[in-house]
């Protein structure tokens, strides 16, 4: 069935009250396992959600038509933030969220971050991430699905004597397509729509799809609910003895503040884990995206000292193509075969950019300091010794203006140092920290200075992670749930 974009509702009309315990507003990796948790302790909930079905891409259908659907059917939002380089960012619109789009790697917060995160309010996650475990069954990737690419970067790592392995992933019926962004055809990767939504629903969750909430219900300082908008244009007013906001670290911002929300820090400490690639030329064939997962091996040797996380990106060639023809680095389709991907995350530091409502919207705003700038430059080094430890002929970042190196000095000569922001090439899947605990809401959730009214996605990380944010969002929604179930139902 196709998602319907919501109509806009005919003014003054109410076609639809509902009232019930806690209302969730998001069905991602923040709102899916707050509403599935409270509904199996036996609590009165209902979850929206702005979009329709996730995607499910068909069996060997080329993955720009898996595309084209998911563009007609709206199931992605595309949020640009301003700035040098412009950052276009993609998150889900759909039953999932982002989770029914992204590429199943699930890591855990990494140690050195939990610590500071308790300090900040978060309190020891292991319980919740173990609780959480149980829904996304994560295991490391199976080798037969590393694709050369993954056995390649492995090789290096030994090389280096460097940390790494195999990418843990919450996808353990998969079959290795690597087309999970377009929806995973297996339904194996358990996004979820796969993992939680069906548990909340046997357990009496209402979950209204293409519904969209506009506004929050606010009495004073207590929420007390919301306005949405159905899938036929039709007023729903939804009285809720708690409110919770998991639209995502792009919309939860604008959909608080246009509400009358006020808190300082709304919508700032806007992070976005800047990244950097390397079109990696081996000698032999790659042939990225076949008979693998996207992201299979990584190597995070220097992801405390210097703030870089190092993944393969599998991505057939309709996508690798246009990348290595911006960077110039296409000298012969032939070759495109014997290329590999090999990027890195960078930790973003605080008060880069912010998210605020505007009268149509949203503005987002992002500009990369120079710590930034010099972590990317160091992590592409990084990338490229990795690549020429595990035997690359030649490496070309993918930068505008770019040159191709055939040894880990010529790189260094060809990065300038320092990176020109202008070279880069935006983008991200990863927005953040715009509520952050300790500084916008509380360790549960709770949003400061406001009564029954909390957050449950992304905008919560105090800070940048550097490693793939989904299971860290699902821990600290299991967390939030725990302590709204004292005192529901
Ligand atoms: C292509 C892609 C690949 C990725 N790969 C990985 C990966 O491999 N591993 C990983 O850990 N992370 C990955 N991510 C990121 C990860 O999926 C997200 O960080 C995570 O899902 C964010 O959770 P969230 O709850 O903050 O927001 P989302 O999951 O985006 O959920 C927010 C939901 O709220 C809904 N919503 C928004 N506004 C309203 C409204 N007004 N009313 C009703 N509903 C509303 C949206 O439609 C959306 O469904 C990827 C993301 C993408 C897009
Ligand atoms: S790689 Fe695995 S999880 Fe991803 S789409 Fe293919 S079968 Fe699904």
């Amino acid at each position: 069935m196709e998602p319907a974009e919501p109509k806009r509702p005919a003014r003054g009309k109410t076609a639809m009250e509902l009232t019930t315990d806690v209302c969730v507003i998001g069905s991602g990796a923040g709102g899916a396992p707050v509403a599935t948790e409270l509904a199996l302790a036996g609590a009165k909930v209902i979850l929206i959600e702005a979009g329709g079905p996730a995607p499910l891409a068909k069996l060997g259908e080329p993955v720009f038509k898996s595309f084209r659907r998911m563009i007609a059917w709206k199931t992605a939002h595309l949020s640009v933030a301003r700035g040098i380089p412009a950052n276009p960012i993609v998150h889900g619109r759909c039953e999932g969220g982002s989770t029914a789009l992204n590429a199943g790697s699930a890591f855990r917060l990494p140690e050195f971050l939990a610590r500071r995160w308790e300090a900040a309010g978060t309190g020891d996650l292991r319980e919740y991430f173990n609780r959480a475990d149980t829904f996304l069954q994560v295991s490391a990737t199976d080798p037969q699905f590393f694709g050369r690419s993954g056995e390649l970067m492995l090789e290096g790592v030994r090389a280096k004597n460097w940390k790494g392995g195999a990418v843990p992933r919450n996808a353990p019926g998969c079959t290795g397509r690597a087309i999970c962004v377009a929806g995973c055809p297996e339904k194996a990767k358990r996004a979820t729509h796969i993992s939680y939504l069906p548990v909340a629903r046997e357990h009496g969750a209402q979950v209204l799809l293409n519904t969209q909430a506009r506004k929050l219900r606010l009495k004073g300082r207590t929420a007390a609910g919301v306005d949405a908008v159905g899938a036929n244009g039709e007023e729903i007013t939804i009285h809720a003895g708690k409110t919770v906001v998991s639209a995502g670290a792009v919309l939860t911002p604008p959909l608080l503040e246009r509400s009358g929300v006020e808190v300082p820090g709304l919508g700032g400490n806007f992070l976005l884990h800047p990244g950097g690639v390397l079109a990696v030329h081996f000698g032999e064939p790659i042939d990225m995206g076949g008979n693998s997962v996207p992201q299979s091996t990584y190597c995070d040797e220097f992801l405390e000292s210097e703030g870089s996380m190092i993944l393969l990106g599998s991505v057939p060639p309709q996508l690798s193509v246009p990348a290595l023809l911006f960077a110039g680095a296409l000298r012969d389709l032939s070759k495109v075969r014997n290329t590999a991907f090999w990027g890195a995350l960078i930790r973003d530091e605080g008060n880069r950019g912010r998210v605020s409502a505007t009268r149509k919207g949203r503005d987002l705003r992002y500009a990369l300091g120079a710590g930034e700038l010099r972590r990317l430059r160091t992590a592409l080094l990084r990338v490229g010794e990795l690549a020429f430890a595990a035997g690359a002929r030649a490496v070309t970042p993918i930068l505008l203006g770019s040159k191709r190196s055939s040894s880990l000095r010529e790189l260094e000569k060809n990065l300038p140092d320092p990176l020109p922001a202008w070279r880069l090439l935006g983008g991200s899947v990863h927005p953040m920290g715009t509520c952050g605990i300790g500084r916008v809401c509380e360790g549960d959730g709770r949003v400061r200075g406001y009564e029954k009214l909390y957050v449950s996605d992304a905008s919560l990380f105090p800070t940048s992670i550097g490693v793939n944010p989904q299971f860290t969002i699902m821990a600290l929604a299991t967390r939030v749930a725990m302590g709204l179930l004292d005192g529901v139902g």
